[in-house]
Parts: structure tokens; sequence; C-alpha cells
């Protein structure tokens, strides 16, 4: 069972164009020969040392993360910080490392698309279409009517658990019926959002924007983990990679290890 770097990095590119991605971003390969073989892709959220090492432990010669390692110039890549001990531990291992991030998020499917599904949302549109069916965010119509506390209750059962936990903004019994998702940081989407939802389904909602949100449109919000809320798309892209190289050419993994900043929660229940 073997592939290349190079053609995975084929495969992935064909689901999530590398022209979709933002100005601002840095997607594509960071390290790793294309030439190289590959028996093993290790998908996870963070590129960060915790992944590296259980691609070491788990036989992975190449990571696709969601994240980039890198968003604004370096001009070095010592180990003597965590980002370069990432990079000289990837190439002195032989690991590749191929980071689609917002080119992931516009694609369809893509990473609001796996968030959309967790919530039941079969057919939905771009909240933030530059053009085309792409594009950031989804918003669709429950297949039926549930309430708040049902579709916070959905989210549970589908997130992977973390400390961070979900939040709710709104009345627990109000029927919602059109949901907005935005798998990440969603803050930026509030305006166009409106009230043109019932909900929002998003992560890292700072305080004063979500109370305008609240005030205003009079909508609900739930604030969900933005690594879990990612972590979700995982899944569906290393499936979407095997069915595009063949099962006997690439095994794949997804990442359990839940890198997000926070590791513990004190609250009202405890
Ligand atoms: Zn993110």
């Amino acid at each position: 069972m073997t592939s290349t770097v190079g053609r995975v990095v084929a495969g992935l590119e064909r689901r999530s164009p590398p022209e979709l991605a933002s100005d601002w971003d840095a997607v594509g390969l960071v390290c790793g020969d294309p030439a190289a073989s590959v028996s093993r892709v290790l998908f996870a959220v963070d590129p960060v040392m915790a992944v590296v090492d259980e691609a070491m432990a788990t036989g992975a010669d190449m990571i696709v993360t969601h994240h980039p390692l890198f968003l604004r110039g370096v001009h070095s890549v010592a180990p003597v910080t965590p980002k370069g001990r990432v990079v000289h531990t990837l190439i002195g291992h032989g690991i590749a490392l191929y980071c689609a991030h917002t080119n992931a998020d516009h694609a369809r499917p893509g990473v609001s698309d796996a968030l959309a599904a967790a919530c039941g949302l079969t057919r939905t549109t771009a909240i933030d279409p530059p053009g085309g069916d792409v594009g950031t965010g989804r918003v669709g119509d429950l297949d039926a009517p549930a309430t708040l506390g049902e579709l916070a209750g959905r989210l549970v059962d589908a997130l992977p658990v973390t400390e961070h936990g979900i939040r709710i903004a709104g009345d627990l019994d109000s029927p919602v019926r059109r949901v907005a998702v935005c798998g990440g940081a969603g803050d930026s989407l509030l305006e166009i959002v409106g009230d043109s939802a019932d909900v929002y389904v998003t992560g890292d909602l700072r305080h004063h924007r979500a109370q305008d949100h609240l005030l205003t449109t009079g909508k609900a919000l739930i604030d969900v983990p933005h690594w879990a809320a990612e972590w979700l798309w995982l899944p569906d892209a290393a499936s979407a990679l095997v069915a595009d190289l063949g099962a006997d050419s690439v095994a794949t993994s997804v990442s359990a290890i839940d890198t997000s900043p926070w590791t513990a929660h004190l609250g009202r229940n405890q």
C-alpha cells in the first residue's frame, strides 16, 4: 500500500482547490518531497508536536492539518521554538505536512458542511458566497423544526468531548428551523447572518459582538469549541482521500487528541 506525497496533495487539492483560500492564508505543502512515498496519512486540526508524536507512534508518513503551521514570514526554523521543533522533527523522520485551511472552509463539501450535517441540515447554501456555490459558512433549514435545546443536544452528541464545552444564548424551548453554521471562528459573519437564521452555530464568539447580535436580532447563538467543530471535517476529508486514491494505495487515520488550548472548565455545576 503506497502512494506519494504528490499524489496525496493532488487528491486533496481536487477537493479543496488552493485558489479558494483567502488572500491572507497560507495553505499547501509545508514540508515533504512530492516524490516521497506515503502509506498512511494522519488528519488533524493543529500542526503541533502532540500530533507529530502521534504520527510517529502510528507510522504515518504524512500529516494533513486544517490550521497552517506558519501564517507570517519566518527567518528561522531552528528547533528552539515550538514550530521550529515541529519542522525539524517532521523532516528528521521523513513525515510530510500539508495544510488545507480556508480552501477547505470554502470548498463544497467543506469544513462547515460537516458542522451543518451534525446539526441535521441536508440542503444548504454558503452564508457569504464570493461567487458560485462555494464560500464561508452554511445556512439551511432543518427537515423538521426542533427546539434550541434539541439542536444543542445534537451537537453535544456529534462533537468530540472537550473541556471547552458548548455555550448557548437563547431560550432552550424556543423553536428553531433555519440554522446558520460556520466552523472555526465565526464572529465575522454575525452581521451577514443577522436575523436571517433562528440560530447561528459557530466558535470563538466574543462578548460584545454576541450581545449586540442577541439584542439586535432576538435570535439565538450556540458557541461550539473551535477545535471540535473543525474536527468534524477530518473524517470526511480522510474518506474523500481514500475514495479518490483508492483504498489499496493509502491508509488514513484521524487524530483524537484534543489540541484546543482549554484543559479545564470550572462552571456552575462544579
Ligand atoms: Zn480554525
